[in-house]
């Protein structure tokens, strides 16, 4: 629909071309594969060899987006910012699910490349960054393993300083073995990509006595003996984004593969929370304007009492409303994307904000868009009945909105002297 006004039309000609190739990207490959996927009754048929599942990332590495975020001095585009956010939000408006899983993917990859330029561990990048780099055909594929079947919204929430003792701390544990490291442990059934990753970015507890701020993170290649999984998660929403558990038993990894300790590890989890919330907050936009596009689009040629829908007032007035969300919402995770995206460290308080606000945004705008199809909205065929499905997921994802709000409200709180 190319009616959709964008309060930014000042885009320079590189990002009216991003945008555009995204957008195809998401029209012609994500979205599809995305509907086709959604109707999958098994999880373990989405990611079977020969599914669309894997033409959909083998495109989008081919096309050399899993590096966009990463520096031009080690391959990738730099895209950061403005830039960031239109990617995601075209993306998001082709298929969340898709945009998640391969947005995480490059999380283990990217963390290893900022702690070998904070500390100088040329294994990271060898071993890592730029085998990702050169990948162009999704055979490196990457998870981040936060949260675990004990820890959910107090691994998230580790800025409102309550997580400080033994009963918060994470059950997945580290331990010195000589020049290795031994982990063991399980992480959630929760972890996007769990099924298919082949490196996760693993939080794990080293001192439990100190609860969250006793914790590092470690790249783990999870082709190590010792790492087993759990079946693919059966969910409301987000089908194509596969999900599973992640066993580790006596995992030895060398020591460079631990690149946050305790000293950093308040800091370096609010800088990942705060990049990822930004995403969620980008990518939900993309969602919310899906679901507004489609509403329209349907309103003005449906029929009823002798009129179109969107002559009807009320419609008209839902309508408008829709589209004051969708603004509100791009027009915030923009401002947090391009703020984020320049400050030294990021604000976590802001990319909360975008993702809670967004993620809600994004909810009640394909559910006014459900109401609008009439009981057409809730059969299967439509597109607003899978985006409901996928934006009421995205209220838990990455951190529970209400617990995020909380987090973001210890620090906001905190700011104001
Ligand atoms: C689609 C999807 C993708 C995900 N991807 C990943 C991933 O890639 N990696 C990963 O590690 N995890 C992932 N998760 C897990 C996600 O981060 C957790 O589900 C989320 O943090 C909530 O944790 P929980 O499910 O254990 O709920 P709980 O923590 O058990 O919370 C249950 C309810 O209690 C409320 N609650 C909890 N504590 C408090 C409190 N102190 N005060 C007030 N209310 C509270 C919460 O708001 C929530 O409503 C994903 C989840 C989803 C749904």
């Amino acid at each position: 629909m190319g009616a959709y006004l964008d309060l930014n039309p000042e885009l320079t000609p590189t990002q009216q071309s991003l945008k555009e190739e995204m957008h195809r990207f998401a029209a012609e490959v994500a979205r599809p594969a995305s509907v086709e996927l959604d109707k999958l009754a098994d999880p373990e048929d989405v990611i079977k060899e020969g599914s669309v599942f894997w033409d959909v990332f083998r495109k989008f590495y081919e096309l050399g987006h899993h590096v966009s975020a990463l520096p031009e001095e080690v391959g990738g585009a730099n895209i950061r910012g403005l830039d960031g956010h239109i990617l995601a939000e075209e993306i998001g408006w082709g298929s969340s699910d898709f945009g998640v899983g391969l947005g995480v993917s490059a999380m283990p990859f990217m963390m290893g490349l900022v702690a070998a330029t904070m500390t100088g561990n040329q294994r990271l990048i060898d071993d890592l960054v730029t085998p990702f780099v050169q990948d162009r055909e999704a055979k490196l594929i990457g998870c981040w393993a936060i949260t675990e079947p004990g820890h959910g919204s107090d691994c998230l929430a580790f800025g409102t300083g309550e997580y400080t003792d033994e009963r918060t701390s994470f059950d997945t544990y580290g331990r010195h073995d000589g020049d290795d490291w031994l982990i063991n442990g399980a992480k959630a059934a929760w972890v996007s990509n769990g099924t298919i990753a082949t490196h996760a970015m693993v939080h794990f507890a080293i001192d439990r006595s100190k609860g969250m701020p006793g914790s590092g993170i470690a790249v783990i290649p999870l082709g190590l003996p010792g790492v087993s999984r759990g079946k693919p998660l059966n969910k409301i929403g987000q089908r194509a984004l596969n999900q599973g558990e992640i066993f580790f038993d006596d995992v030895r990894i060398p020591k460079e593969y631990v690149f946050v300790e305790q000293d950093m590890y308040i800091l370096a989890a609010d800088l990942i929370l705060s990049t990822a919330n930004g995403g969620m907050g980008s990518l939900f936009t993309g969602v919310a304007r899906a679901a507004f596009e489609e509403a329209m689009a349907y309103c003005k040629q449906r029929v009823q009492g002798g009129k179109l829908l969107s002559e009807h007032q009320l419609v008209q007035r839902k309508l408008f409303d829709m589209f004051i969300k969708v603004e509100s919402a791009r027009q915030l995770s923009r401002a947090v994307a391009v703020y984020n995206s320049a400050a030294m460290l990021p604000v976590s308080r802001l990319g909360i904000g975008s993702k809670v606000y967004c993620t809600q945004v994004a909810f009640e705008v394909a559910s006014d868009a459900v109401q609008l199809f009439g009981g057409m909205g809730l059969s299967k065929e439509c597109l607003v009945e899978k985006l409901f499905r996928d934006a009421r997921a995205a209220l838990i994802e990455d951190g529970s909105n209400d617990m995020l709000a909380l987090a973001g409200a210890v620090q906001l709180i905190g700011s104001y002297v």
